[in-house]
């Protein structure tokens, strides 16, 4: 492809309201023209074969995944629109349909059982990983805690436009967000001591309560009201929780069976609490309200607990014998000083861009079809997305597009127009280049050199050829993929770059 006659409006500065370092680099380098506002991007030339070259490895490994390729619009629907007409026999199953634009793909899945549903939405995950690691990042694996969803994200930068704030461990791949589900805890010991009663004046926060009792946080036990709303009805609960955790709203929601959930305003607890008035705590609350404890304070003995009077906690309040919660559920938000769920490390906050999710499949679905043994069955489906614009963003972070992707194998590079040894020397190159059957673009723009040689940097293409000054003699400069340039003779370069970029 001859750059004079390809797209690319490359430009000196990045655009500067850019928040997404990626977008800024490849609208810089011309390859999209990106909206912040709008979070647009049009792809131009040299992204369309970026993101064209992705998809394309994305459909390779699917196949091997045994995901049906198809080209449909609505695609669960389509899915479904198609199995009822075309699927004979369990024979079939599972099938997966596989479509998309290059935005997005979507799996849909049809299989006999839930656990072939499973095994298929595994495999699905699966092939975005490896995805992922064809273009050199490091996939994640995360949960959600609402429906079970699996998803597939990469760390990003702050200010990616499709990252969002999490946490990664530090030495597995798990990732998640504030409301994952947590890992296993571990049952805090100590023994029971008889309650006490201590002043506590102007013990607001927990800091306060520890510095004036002398205890750590995690010996605090925080009883907060909330009111939870569903199907037209509202109680107000109350929900234990270390002091040093956070509760989580979207995990109490979850445990309450997706009921809208608030802090409790003072009218409505004193409502529900009665004279109760100062810090508040589950020692001696009246009977009807139900009272919700996170996991880490199950079992726990010699809490700090609100004394329900003003200016006065409890010392040594024990589960079991001074108060017992009706629900014990994960409650709390993650947060950095928690160990991994996965493995028990340490998480670190990052910034994750989600690149695959899929659903834990629903089913038996209305798609019935004919079973082992003549029995009428009904199919279980599942489905999943793989989202194509985070993952190239992803992979188009550094300096260099990685060559299974990157639009072009080889940019050739006439350095002067002026020249007619360099301009015939690049010219054989680029041809000789492409007879090998690798991608070249030839830049024989009458440009400055120093303008193609900042372009050829922003493009990234992984090796670059300078036809320049010594093309008299036969000498070109090569840009490897490694970062390093050198003078080579043009005879011997062919192969050379057929082994750089294979
Ligand atoms: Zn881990």
């Amino acid at each position: 492809m001859l750059f004079s006659k390809t797209f690319i409006p490359t430009a000196r500065e990045a655009q500067k309201n850019i928040t997404d370092p990626s977008v800024a680099r490849l609208s810089r380098a011309g390859y999209l023209a990106a909206d912040q506002e709008t979070r647009t991007l049009r792809l131009l030339p040299l992204g369309f074969l970026l993101w064209q070259r992705v998809i394309s490895d994305a459909l390779d490994l699917a196949r091997e995944e045994g995901l049906q390729v198809a080209g449909f619009e609505d695609v669960p629907e389509d899915a479904m629109t198609v199995s009822r007409k075309l699927l004979k026999s369990y024979r079939q199953l599972p099938l997966t349909f596989f479509s998309g634009d290059m935005k997005r793909w979507i799996a849909s899945g049809l299989a006999p059982d839930p656990g072939s549903a499973g095994d298929m939405r595994d495999r699905f995950l699966e092939m975005a990983g490896t995805l992922c690691r064809h273009a050199g990042l490091d996939p994640r694996s995360g949960e959600t805690i609402k429906d079970g969803r699996k998803y597939i994200s990469l760390a990003s930068s702050k200010g990616a436009w499709f990252a969002k704030e999490g946490f990664v461990c530090s030495s597995c791949s798990w990732c998640g967000d504030d409301a994952s589900p947590a890992g296993p805890v571990e049952r805090p010991g100590g023994e029971a001591s008889p309650i006490k009663e201590v002043e506590t004046p102007g013990a607001d926060t927990i800091a306060e309560l520890c510095s004036q009792l002398g205890v750590e946080p995690a010996a605090t036990m925080k009883t907060m009201f909330y009111a939870a709303e569903q199907g037209g009805t509202k109680e107000v609960l109350a929900v234990l929780a270390r002091g040093d955790h956070q509760i989580n709203d979207r995990k109490l929601s979850h445990v309450l069976g997706g009921a809208v959930v608030r802090f409790a305003d003072p009218l409505e607890i004193r409502e529900a609490v009665g004279d109760l008035a100062g810090y508040l705590g589950p020692v001696g609350l009246p009977k009807g309200i139900k009272v919700l404890a996170d996991r880490h304070v199950e079992g726990s003995q010699g809490l700090v607990a609100g004394a329900n009077k003003p200016g006065f906690h409890l010392l040594n309040v024990c589960w079991g014998r001074d108060f017992s919660p009706s629900v014990v559920a994960d409650l709390v938000s993650i947060q950095e000083d928690l160990p991994c769920p996965a493995c028990g490390s340490r998480i670190v906050p990052s910034h994750l861009a989600r690149v695959a999710v899929a659903d834990k499949g629903s089913g038996p679905s209305e798609l019935s079809f004919q079973g082992e043994g003549g029995t009428a069955c009904n199919a279980y489906s599942w489905e999943g997305t793989l989202c194509i614009t985070p993952l190239v963003l992803a992979l188009a972070g550094g300096d260099r597009i990685p060559g299974r992707y990157a639009p072009f194998d080889v940019n050739v590079l006439i350095a002067s127009m002026q020249n007619d040894d360099a301009v015939g020397l690049g010219n054989i190159m680029a041809e000789r280049l492409e007879e090998k059957g690798l991608r070249v673009l030839l830049d024989e723009r009458n440009e400055r050199a120093g303008v193609k040689f900042s372009d050829a940097e922003l493009l990234g293409i992984p090796v670059t050829i300078v036809a320049g000054r010594e093309a008299s003699e036969g000498v070109v400069e090569a840009w490897l993929p490694d970062g390093s340039r050198g003078e080579m003779p043009a005879d011997s370069i062919i192969d050379q770059v057929l082994r750089w970029v294979r």
